[in-house]
């Protein structure tokens, strides 16, 4: 077994703090990665706090990992030691079921998630990039261009493929109107794909601060949500609006800002449900209600590959591991601009 060393939830309740653990031996076809950078996301946030269930403690959370190849299984053929990759939400997947045949791995029933899943091969847990090494299939590694800056890559992995999958999936493109709600770690990302497609992007807020960082992100127009007049002037006329809130909210307000056939797409997994729709804004419109997870790998390599032939990144904030409980407060306050991002070299700090 590989000795590993992160930063773990113990608890529901209390802040993170390190921990020691292991990781299985490379296997045949088997990544060995060591760990630069890992974005900090909101499902973080709720899976440490158990606000989904299903939490098994310790948790060591993270799943937008930037790292460098250490070393191969025998069978590994897509990678060599010092290459720059990737880890997402996956890290494996059954391979024959209709979805994995799709390239839509993410929808497979027998998902193994980066952490808080059951490992089939050490038999334990996987756990998270808040940590010093992962070992993942080759499958689920993907190449990180060295045109982009790696830590503001990392939150690629999620929150970039997150909004870039329901983005292509909707054919949003040009002489669209598309709006973003929440300007965060998701948000931001939604933004800036929205804008690159050559849609109309709307930024839906509810902090008026974000209005200027919104327009340089790529927003045609910023609107404060907490102002129904406001609202009430884009009535009827968007195609396509993704919904990132962490939260649960009225979709009421969104639903009658779509034209017919549109569509509001959820992507943030409150801990409690949003109260239902009004069936009249949906009926009325034969508008669409939908909601969308991550993305398959091999989407997630076409994102990857796009952001570096167009210089696309987050706007991250580059924290060591030591402030992550800090920074899940400010995330809570919705004060991210746009995402966290841990530098693992700060876990020797704590030897
Ligand atoms: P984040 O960085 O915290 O951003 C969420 C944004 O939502 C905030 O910045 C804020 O923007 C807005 N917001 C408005 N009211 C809020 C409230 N009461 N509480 C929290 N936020 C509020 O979070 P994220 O990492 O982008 O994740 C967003 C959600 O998506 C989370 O629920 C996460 O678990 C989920 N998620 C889903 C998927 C998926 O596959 N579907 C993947 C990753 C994450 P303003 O200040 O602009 O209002
Ligand atoms: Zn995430
Ligand atoms: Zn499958």
């Amino acid at each position: 077994m590989l000795k590993s060393h992160g930063y773990a939830a113990y608890d529901a309740a209390t802040p993170l703090r390190p921990f020691g653990f292991e990781r299985r031996e490379p296997l045949a076809e088997d990544v060995h990665i060591e760990i630069l950078y890992c974005g900090v996301c909101h499902s973080d946030l709720h899976q440490v706090r158990n606000e989904w269930g299903g939490s098994h403690f310790p948790l060591v959370p993270g799943h937008e990992i930037v790292g460098r190849v250490a070393g191969i299984g025998g069978a590994v053929t897509q990678f060599k030691p010092g290459d720059l990759v990737g880890v997402g939400c996956l890290v494996d997947s059954c391979r024959t079921c209709p979805e994995c045949v799709d390239d839509q791995e993410q929808y497979c029933d027998q998902l193994v998630l980066t952490y808080n899943s059951h490992d089939r091969h050490s038999g334990g847990m996987t756990y998270g990039g808040y940590s010093n090494r992962v070992v993942v299939d080759q499958r689920f590694v993907l190449k990180i261009s060295e045109r982009l800056d790696p830590a503001a890559a990392a939150p690629l992995l999620c929150a970039g493929i997150t909004t870039w999958s329901p983005l292509r999936h909707w054919r949003v493109g040009p002489s669209q109107k598309v709006g973003v709600v929440g300007l965060g770690g998701l948000g931001h990302m939604g933004v800036k794909f929205a804008h690159a497609f050559g849609a109309e992007v709307v930024l839906f807020t509810t902090s008026p601060g974000k209005s200027e960082d919104a327009r340089r992100l790529g927003a045609d127009a910023v609107v404060v949500s907490k102002n129904a007049e406001e609202m009430t002037r884009h009535s009827g006329s968007f195609d396509f609006i993704l919904d990132t809130v962490a939260a649960a909210h009225d979709l009421d307000p969104y639903l009658t800002l779509l034209k017919r056939d549109g569509t509001l797409c959820l992507l943030g997994v409150p801990d409690h449900p949003h109260p239902a729709p009004n069936a009249a804004n949906l009926i009325f419109k034969r508008r669409n209600l939908a909601g969308s997870l991550i993305g398959g790998l091999r989407e997630t390599q076409e994102m990857l590959d796009f952001c570096a032939e167009h210089g696309i990144v987050s706007d991250i904030e580059q924290i060591p591991m030591q402030q992550i409980n800090t920074a899940y407060q400010r995330m809570l306050k919705g004060d991210v601009k746009y995402r966290f991002v841990i530098d693992l070299a700060s876990l020797q700090d704590d030897h």
